[in-house]
């Protein structure tokens, strides 16, 4: 009898264990979707050889790393057209949303480059390239709507909303805004392509309730905040940190919890998620 007690003891104490390390489990996957932390290349891949921000050669670079998306931000000229560049100055364009497309097209970069248009932009990263013992690799993109005034907000997130509809990039594509009218904008005109919401002053609960399901908040706002990033995933919203290029920081943030990490060293980045996958 003596005997019975003390296995069913032993039995009971395993139990114990395995719901434990269950229960571990769960909150991990909790903490993190898929459990692995996503590296998002910061205007494209471009800190190396004959690349350039925001640019098809550092989208292509993004992809030969497969790094698992290519952030780039868009702006529209005075004409209407949608392009690919961080601005207001855009080499010697002094605000890209003031000049007409002809001027911008006199800007070249030093690797050889110019500004794309978003249609270029996403004609390439439809078709994807193929990379060497990697088949064919279509990136992903998190695309940034940047601030415009508000007379012309509908009109650019129309516009990118119909470019993306045209290259079948809803699958792919995550948008993301400071502007908090933007954000609205584009869950209003493209439900089915999430939002992160940039600008860090708005907790996940308030933005949640307006159905924009990802905050991307500065690193240092992330830190101070960091009780968001459970408030986030309690509600499904995914948390994306930017931009995060000390190898401290990126570990802090892995710890974290974080889904996605945007960074200028994507390669780095992508190596210290792997430490942690061991
Ligand atoms: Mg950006």
């Amino acid at each position: 009898m003596k005997k019975i007690i003390f296995n069913s003891g032993r039995i009971l104490s395993v139990m114990l264990v395995a719901a434990a390390a269950f229960l571990f489990s769960t909150q991990m996957m909790a903490q993190n979707k898929e459990g692995e932390v996503k590296v998002v290349a910061h205007r494209g891949y471009w800190k190396t050889d004959g690349s350039f921000q925001n640019t098809i050669t550092a989208l292509k670079k993004s992809a030969e790393i497969q790094a698992y998306a290519c952030e780039l931000d868009v702006n529209m000229t005075s004409d209407g057209v949608i392009v690919v560049c961080h601005g207001p100055k855009v080499g010697d364009v002094e605000d890209v949303q003031k000049v007409t497309y002809a001027r911008m097209l006199d800007v070249k970069f030093k690797n050889g480059d110019g500004v794309p248009t978003l249609e270029e932009f996403l004609k390439a990263a439809k078709k994807g390239w193929k990379v060497e013992g990697k088949g064919t690799v279509k990136p992903r993109l998190v695309l940034e709507v940047k601030t415009h005034p508000a007379d012309k907000r509908v009109e650019v997130v129309s516009k990118v909303v119909a470019l993306v509809r045209k290259y079948r990039m809803a699958d792919r594509t995550d948008f993301i805004a400071f502007n908090y009218d933007i954000c609205k904008e584009l869950r209003k005109q493209m439900p089915e392509v999430p939002v992160q919401y940039l600008l860090g002053d708005k907790s996940p609960e308030e933005i949640y309730k307006d159905g924009i399901m990802g905050i991307d908040y500065e690193y240092s706002t992330l830190l101070a905040n960091h009780e968001w990033i459970e408030q986030a995933h309690s509600l499904g919203m995914v948390v994306n940190v930017w931009t995060v290029d000390a190898p401290e920081k990126i570990e802090t943030m892995i710890q974290l919890g974080v889904d996605y990490i945007t960074t200028n060293e994507p390669v780095l980045t992508q190596e210290l998620v792997a430490k942690y996958r061991k």
